[in-house]
């Protein structure tokens, strides 16, 4: 409820300049195609009104609303009622007519499509209806060049004013598209990756490797005893704990590291143009600095870090298996008595001693 009145606004703050500029300009070709005509003073009234009161009270009606979209578009309706009183009102003089009687049609079909266009049509219709109750159907092909001079405004500047806003709205459609877009691939606690772009960010890297024949390791990254954690100090300090090694991750990798959580306490990297013995030094240094972290109201909190690395192998048939290899090794870490780091080296099984 609140979004939609959020979005009512924004609509009736989109077409608030527009109206002014509109009304304002189209008022001055209206007063040049009835000024030969004589109306009655009331008529010069409703026109004042309609060109400088109208806008900022139509404003008002729409922003203090309960259902600011629907009396935004009430208010597109009133505009076009009156319009089609003021065509008809100066005998569909032909310019200034056109002019008035098109630009709405085309506020209506840019705020509401077809269906606003209809509605907005039929306005028109009841208001040249009015205007023929009240004068008479007439019709004026005698136009006067200050006729065509007061509509010139209104010819040139209003488009101008529908295009600027126009080009406005799509500016921030693109810039939330890129938003969204962004929040699809990123976990929303900790800020990095989320599995699943991860994992299509690893299915490149892999492919790169095979063609470039590149050296890369990637490494799976689990918090020991993360549910004791939980269960012990409550799932705001675990949370607390998964932001800490998000942030860690940031500080201790390159800028073209690839960080991701991978699910639950268990996080992801890919370390591009790195050898095994360096990926193994970046984690090690990583698991040491996550041993130290210190929460500031949990003192007795001790936290500590398996890694289990893969390097790239040209043997490996498809990503799945490179990460497999990177799981088998967290395996071994964790069996081998946590807070260590260990690679799929084929040999020994590389495995660091718990040096904390
Ligand atoms: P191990 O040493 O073998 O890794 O044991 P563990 O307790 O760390 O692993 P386990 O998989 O048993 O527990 C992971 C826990 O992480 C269980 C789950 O409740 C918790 N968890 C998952 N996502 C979140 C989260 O977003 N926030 C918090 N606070 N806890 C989470
Ligand atoms: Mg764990």
């Amino acid at each position: 409820m609140e979004n939609q009145r959020g979005k009512g606004l924004s609509f009736a703050r989109r077409i608030y300049w527009p109206r002014i500029i509109g009304l304002s300009i189209g008022g001055i070709s209206v007063l040049a195609a009835i000024y030969p005509l004589a109306p009655p003073d009331w008529v010069w009234a409703l026109l004042l009104f309609n060109g400088l009161i109208w806008p900022h009270l139509a404003y008002q009606l729409s922003t203090r609303s309960g259902f600011p979209y629907r009396a935004e578009r009430r208010n597109l309706l009133y505009d076009s009622l009156l319009g089609g009183f003021w065509a008809a009102t100066m005998q569909f003089n032909p310019l200034p007519a056109v002019t008035i009687l098109s630009m709405m049609c085309m506020n209506n079909v840019a705020a509401g499509g077809l269906r606003l266009f209809i509605r907005g049509g039929l306005a028109q219709c009841a208001g040249i209806l009015l205007s023929w109750a009240l004068f008479g159907a007439a019709f004026s092909t005698q136009i006067s060049p200050l006729q065509i001079y007061a509509c010139l405004p209104m010819l040139t500047l209003y488009p101008l004013a529908v295009g600027m806003v126009c080009y406005r709205l799509a500016i921030k459609l693109s810039e939330h598209k890129r938003a969204l877009s962004a929040l699809s691939r990123t976990d929303s606690l900790t800020g990095l990756l989320n599995h699943g772009s991860w994992k299509d960010l690893l299915h490149i890297k892999f492919h790169k490797c095979q063609q470039q024949q590149m050296e890369a390791s990637i490494a799976l990254i689990d918090i020991d005893h993360f549910k004791a954690i939980n269960d012990t100090y409550g799932h705001i300090v675990g949370d607390t704990v998964l932001r800490h090694l998000s942030n860690e991750l940031r500080r201790n990798l390159r800028h073209d590291d690839l960080a991701g959580r991978y699910g639950g306490d268990e996080f992801c990297v890919i370390l591009p143009r790195m050898s095994r013995q360096q990926a193994l030094d970046v984690m090690e240094r990583l698991r040491q600095v996550f041993n130290q972290y210190q929460h500031p109201e949990v003192q007795e909190l001790k936290v500590s870090l398996s890694i289990g690395l893969a390097a790239f192998d040209s043997s490996f048939p498809d990503p799945a298996s490179w990460l497999d290899a990177a799981d088998k090794a967290l395996y071994l870490a964790k069996n081998n008595g946590r807070n260590r780091t260990a690679s799929n080296d084929s040999e020994a099984h590389f495995s660091h001693a718990q040096m904390a």
